[in-house]
């Protein structure tokens, strides 16, 4: 089993997205689990919806949330041509959740709100492209991460519960894999017993492909980046930055702990506990090497 985690920026624009399939054609015959984040900068306008709702621009939190709505609808037209019905028809199931909050008025914590809205971005995303994979011949089950992944009701910086999260993914995630080779979920995000929804913290998806893989014991984990692999210092800076072939995981902490926006720092520790392999790989040249943790 191997877990891949595709981020915003991979699947930020039309032309990313058709994208996948040449890669993940590679992969047909394994059985993987592919961890979506929210499309490019959808986070960061989903935030603006929250922010908008908890101070009571409605019209303002509506509007924004339409720009949304559009930039998905928008890809349903150009990337689904059969399925293209119920695509929409799934997309605007989420769309009304979020929509009937908004019409509301807040009476809770804003940590609350903000991921009731946030976490929609990656359950956009990962429907969308679970439609568009299935009819580019790449078969896959979509599920829903908050079935799955069970935290605390620290909204926004929310704690795995690692023994009932066990359970769920060995009764309902590892069955799935019986039919598909590929099951689509949503990084960043996950629930509580209350059927709340509850976020990572930012750029989180990192961290739930490692979650995932410590559940699964995983034979390794892919981030698929901008990039190729992990750099010696940031290229925008400095010319003689080179790309790091390995490092270890002790090596990646202390990178993240100086700053380098590398991956997620939560990441290492459930890969450590089970010495799973980390690959950091471009999406846009996949046969480079990439850095290996
Ligand atoms: N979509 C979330 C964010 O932008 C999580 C992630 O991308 O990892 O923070
Ligand atoms: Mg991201």
């Amino acid at each position: 089993m191997k877990v891949f985690k595709f981020g915003g920026a991979s699947i930020s624009n039309y032309e990313r997205i058709k994208n996948l399939p040449s890669i993940l054609e590679n992969f047909k015959d394994e059985k993987v689990l592919i961890v979506i984040s929210a499309m490019g900068k959808m986070t960061n306008a989903l935030e603006k919806v929250a922010a908008a709702f908890y101070e009571e621009r409605k019209e303002d939190a509506l509007s924004l949330f339409q720009k949304i709505k559009n930039a998905h609808l928008d890809l349903v037209k150009y990337l689904i041509t059969l399925q293209w019905k119920k695509a929409g028809d799934s997309l605007n199931d989420f769309f009304t959740e979020v929509e009937w909050m908004l019409h509301d008025k807040p009476v809770k914590d804003f940590n609350y709100y903000y991921d009731q809205v946030v976490c929609t971005g990656e359950l956009l995303s990962s429907t969308l492209i679970s439609f568009y994979l299935n009819e580019a011949n790449l078969p896959n089950h979509w599920i829903d991460v908050r079935d799955l992944l069970r935290t605390d009701d620290t909204f926004r910086d929310a704690k795995i519960d690692w023994e009932y999260s066990q359970k769920t993914v060995s009764k309902k995630l590892i069955p799935l894999f019986e039919k598909n080779n590929f099951v689509i979920t949503q990084g960043f995000i996950a629930g509580t017993d209350e059927n709340e929804s509850t976020t990572l913290g930012r750029e989180g998806s990192d961290y739930t492909a490692a979650i995932f893989a410590q559940l699964l014991n995983a034979d390794n984990v892919t981030i698929w980046k901008d990039v190729n692999g992990i750099m010696s210092a940031d290229p925008k800076e400095f010319k003689e930055a080179v790309n790091l072939e390995e490092l270890s995981y002790k090596e990646v902490i202390e990178m993240a702990y100086y700053g380098a926006q590398v991956i997620h720092p939560k990441t290492i520790k459930p890969l450590q506990n089970k010495l799973i392999p980390l690959y950091v790989k471009s999406f846009l040249n996949p046969a480079s090497e990439g850095t290996l943790i």
